[in-house]
């Protein structure tokens, strides 16, 4: 079905060469988008699609949303921009507002322009900090494409061949569905935050395994002591992969022993998205010394921050430091009305539970959904040859499915090492008539895939 968008013009069709920032892992035919509304976008030929994926979970209360749109529209007349070292209401208003949001001691605020730039900056601080150059990430992680932050990231997608991550190092990722250790009784229940929780406290072998692969890189990797450890709370890129109960705390107090800061990155998983809490590393029931966000902070608008300590902030203002855009004024009034919608994360909550319930039971019904996991609105869907290898499915027909789901309407995205695992963390604005609409298009998708292949 075509839709029409309010004022789409007349097109040229795309001709010759242009420079196409295309991602690499994904071969999506090239969409040619025009607008976006809410949850909708529209191609130049005025074909409408339910977006699932919002520019990698960035767009977070919807495009274009009204109140949004609206408040920049507002401060583009009233002030661009002004050197930080000044202050402004826009500025003061929204570190207010998003101080509001953090646990204590977590009250320091800096902001920047995108989530490499956070970790970057996170990276630094800790550095100074503790005095210590070590870092750990999750293998299969991603944190960034700047030269430093290329270093964390743990996926060869992402990496060039240059020098890079001096003094990273990665620790396995407990994947309770993939890695070795975990199995059928890590996914009974698929709306659960935190995997294997059905296990009595304290029983869970797997968590104990993947601790001891941490021990491992202290005590064969790390020079002495170390200066952080940074995880997302639900990874991300990395296929939505969520980790055994005590994972993060357990390893958070590992890494404080060993002198080192413990830093949540939530450029993905923040401002509500896992439903039940606001932020994601408040599902493990950790405080991490350093908080880094960016994409749904400011529904698109390039922005990031991190959030600290005055503890950690004291060491670091020993020298100086200077972003000319962070901290923009239009950046910080866009997010602060993000921060003003209400009901985001309930709907991440009823929404995403619904998915959730509803694809384990597709799940249950074909071959090649080996698990269905998350938490609100931050889901993976992880495709298998079969169910018993758990091998991924190979690229060709991940592509197929995907190229499928997306010429019936529905963008998706797609993630894991291998590129093995579908991607759902649409704006947090949608409905379930939305949901019946994707959960039909990928049934349909599916239903085709296997009547050609098998
Ligand atoms: N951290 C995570 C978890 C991310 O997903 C990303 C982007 N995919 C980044 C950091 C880097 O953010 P940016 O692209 O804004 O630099």
């Amino acid at each position: 079905v075509k839709h029409t968008a309010p004022d789409l013009p007349e097109m040229p069709p795309c001709k010759g060469s242009v420079y196409i920032n295309k991602v690499g892992v994904s071969n999506l035919e090239q969409l040619y988008i025009h607008q976006g509304h809410m949850q909708w976008l529209w191609d130049v030929d005025g074909r409408r699609y339910l977006d699932l994926f919002a520019g990698v979970a960035t767009v977070s209360v919807g495009h274009c949303h009204p109140k949004v749109t609206e408040a920049a529209e507002k401060q583009l007349r009233k002030l661009w921009h002004t050197t930080n070292i000044y202050v402004y209401s826009p500025l003061h208003e929204y570190t207010e507002k998003l101080a509001a949001t953090l646990p204590d001691p977590l009250k320091v605020i800096y902001l920047t322009n995108s989530g490499s730039e956070a970790n970057d900056l996170a990276m630094l601080m800790a550095r100074l900090h503790t005095g210590n150059f070590d870092v750990i990430t999750l293998r299969g992680s991603y944190h960034g494409g700047s030269p430093l932050t290329m270093g964390l990231t743990s996926n060869a997608a992402y990496k060039y061949p240059v020098a890079s991550g001096l003094g990273c190092h990665n620790t396995m990722c407990p994947d309770v569905f993939a890695g070795p250790w975990g199995g059928s009784n890590c996914r009974d229940s698929p709306v659960q935050t935190i995997r294997d929780c059905s296990c009595p406290q304290g029983s869970c072998t797997a968590n104990d395994k993947y601790i001891g692969q941490l021990n491992e890189v202290f005590a064969t990797s790390v020079a002495s002591r170390i200066a952080a450890f940074f995880a997302e709370p639900i990874m991300g890129v990395g296929g939505a992969v969520q980790y055994p109960k005590n994972f993060l705390k357990d390893t958070y107090k590992l890494v404080r022993e060993r002198g080192g800061v413990c830093i949540a990155d939530e450029v993905q998983t923040g401002f509500g998205r896992t439903g039940s809490h606001f932020w994601g590393f408040q599902g493990h029931d950790v405080i991490p010394d350093m908080v880094t966000m960016a994409k749904g902070i400011a529904n698109g608008f390039p922005m990031g921050a991190v959030v600290t300590t005055p503890e950690i902030a004291a060491s670091f203002a020993k020298g100086v430091h200077f972003n000319t855009f962070g901290g923009n004024p239009v950046a910080c009034a866009i997010a602060s009305s993000v921060l003003d919608e209400d009901g985001t994360q309930q709907i991440s909550h009823d929404v995403g539970t619904y998915l959730l319930t509803e694809l384990a039971k597709m799940r249950d019904k074909y071959e090649i959904i080996g698990d269905v996991r998350g938490k609100g609105l931050q889901i993976g869907v992880e495709m298998v040859k079969d169910k018993a290898s758990r091998k991924p499915l190979p690229p060709a027909a991940m592509s197929e499915i995907f190229e499928d789901t997306k010429d019936m309407g529905v963008l998706i995205g797609k993630g894991g090492v291998y590129g093995q695992t579908f991607r759902i963390k649409p704006p947090m604005c949608i409905t379930r008539d939305d949901a019946d609409f994707f959960l039909a298009v990928f049934n349909q998708a599916l239903h085709n895939y296997m009547e050609d292949h098998h």
